[in-house]
Formats: C-alpha cells, sequence, structure tokens
C-alpha cells in the first residue's frame, strides 16, 4: 500500500442516528477533509446524485468489481450491497486529505484488519431507540418493510458500538458536529502522527 499522508475516519451508526445530517456539517466545517463515495446497488432516493451520493449500480457491475478486488471493503447490508473503492481511498489520502468512510460495522471490522495504520472510529448513536424511529419515519423514504428491517438491524448494530474508540451521542445536532470536530482535530494533532513518517519532520526531531 501506498503511503498515506492523509488520516482515515470511520463513521457508523444505525438508520436513522442522523449521521448524514451530521457528517454534512463536519464535511462543510473542516478543511481537508472529504467523504469517500461508495458504490451501492441500492435505489438512488429522491435528491441523491450519482457520483455525490453514491456510485449507483447493478448487482452483476458490483459482483465484477468484487472478484476484481476493487473493493477495501464490502458488506450486505439491508438488503443491497455496498463498498468502498480501494484505489480512490488510496489517492485520496496519498493526496494529503483526511477521509471518512461512512460504512456500516462490518464494513468497519474489513477496513481495521486492512488499513495500516488502522482508521479512526467514530460510532454516532441516536439519543434513544424512539427518536431513531421518529428520524427514519420523518425521512419517509423507506418502505414500511424496510423500515422494519432497519429497525431490527439497528439493534444489533448497536451492540457493536464498544468495539469503536469514539461515540458521539447525536442528541443535539450542532453538540454531535462539535464532537466530531474535536475528534478529527485531536487526531490530526497526536504526537505519533506528527512525529512519525511525516515528510518534513517537526524541528528536525
Ligand atoms: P443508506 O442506504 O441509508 O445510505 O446506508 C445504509 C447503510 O450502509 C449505512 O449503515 C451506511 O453506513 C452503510 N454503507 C454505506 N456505504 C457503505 C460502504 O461502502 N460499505 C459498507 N460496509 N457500508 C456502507
Amino acid at each position: 500500500m501506498t503511503m498515506n499522508k492523509g488520516l482515515a475516519f470511520v463513521v457508523s451508526a444505525p438508520s436513522g442516528a442522523g449521521k448524514g445530517t451530521v457528517l454534512a456539517e463536519v464535511l462543510a466545517e473542516v478543511p481537508g477533509l472529504t467523504l469517500s463515495v461508495s458504490h451501492t446497488t441500492r435505489a438512488p432516493r429522491p435528491g441523491e446524485v450519482d457520483g455525490i451520493s453514491y456510485h449507483f449500480c447493478t448487482r452483476g457491475q458490483f459482483q465484477t468489481l468484487v472478484r476484481h478486488g476493487d473493493f477495501l471493503e464490502w458488506a450486505e447490508v439491508h438488503g443491497n450491497m455496498y463498498g468502498t473503492s480501494r484505489l480512490s481511498v488510496e489517492k485520496l489520502l496519498a493526496e494529503g486529505l483526511d477521509v471518512i468512510l461512512e460504512i456500516d460495522v462490518q464494513g468497519a471490522e474489513q477496513v481495521l484488519r486492512r488499513m495500516n495504520p488502522p482508521p479512526v472510529t467514530i460510532f454516532l448513536i441516536p439519543p434513544s431507540l424512539a427518536e431513531m424511529e421518529r428520524r427514519l419515519r420523518a425521512r419517509a423514504t423507506e418502505a414500511e418493510n424496510v423500515l422494519a428491517l432497519r429497525l431490527v438491524n439497528a439493534a444489533a448494530e448497536m451492540r457493536t458500538m464498544s468495539d469503536y474508540e469514539y461515540l458521539v451521542v447525536n442528541d443535539r445536532l450542532d453538540e454531535a458536529v462539535r464532537q466530531v470536530v474535536a475528534i478529527i482535530y485531536a487526531e490530526r494533532a497526536k504526537k505519533r502522527r506528527l512525529l512519525s513518517g511525516a515528510p518534513a519532520p517537526l524541528w528536525g526531531v
């Protein structure tokens, strides 16, 4: 793997935790930070743009990418396939950008094993199951059966949160954004990061 200059962050959350909203604000606020655009076989929601929200593809196209080893990680989530392009993440990191991988818990497990250095992991928690369901219903983009599946899966996803380094409760949006931004700046300032592998070591130490 190429020398990474940027940092990778994994952000996972159950559906309805408000991850999309929080990350949009974090990305607008933090320079040098970008979002990895995943591939998915899920149909676009109203307002989603191909190449920006996701690279939308068929199952056949997805399976070809899997066979060619093009994914850094991939998983089936809520009945659809999702995957992260290895090349595009490597390119962004090599350019010195910090990259957020907005992926599920199965994907997080895979990248933790495959990336060196491993990504920083953040889990976003909804304030309660009731609030999560309310947010999912308010979005009203999913059919009732899909919504039910997402709620069932949420319980399993919540059980894995202790595997993550950082937990952020998304009760108040501005507070959650502030915490994620703080985590990113703290990770950027870590001693091991500034003193190792940097092109120009700090003060020649
Ligand atoms: P949604 O369909 O709501 O956009 O995403 C559903 C779930 O798939 C979320 O938990 C989201 O984080 C996850 N997801 C999105 N992209 C990827 C990906 O590239 N890999 C994996 N493993 N999960 C993803």
